[in-house]
């Protein structure tokens, strides 16, 4: 009888970590830090203008680009697309870099 000469793959061990939130995001300086954002912004987005949608308070430099994280002038609101815009453009930078 012949054995199987294929190892085994454990396909668990090669999943990603689940994927935590970044505590910094959660604290009540981050929320005061969002708030104050998303008001001199005046509620709408600073790239499209669009108000009534969700907004995400974005850093500007983002902080794995070694970006303030609590200056409220490294912050901008965004609507979700011009978020994603700016993330990805970010990330593709700092790709090339
Ligand atoms: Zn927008």
């Amino acid at each position: 009888m012949l054995s199987s000469r294929i190892a085994r793959y454990d396909t668990r061990t090669a999943l990603p970590p689940p994927k935590q939130p970044d505590p910094r995001y959660g604290s009540a300086a981050h929320r005061d830090w969002r708030a104050a954002v998303l008001a001199r912004a005046g509620h709408a987005c600073q790239r499209c203008g669009r108000r009534g949608v969700r907004l995400f308070a974005d850093h500007i430099v983002e902080l794995r680009d070694g970006g303030a994280a609590l200056d409220v002038t490294n912050g901008q609101a965004l609507c979700g697309a011009c978020h994603t815009t700016k993330t990805v453009a970010a990330r593709a930078a700092r790709m090339a870099r």
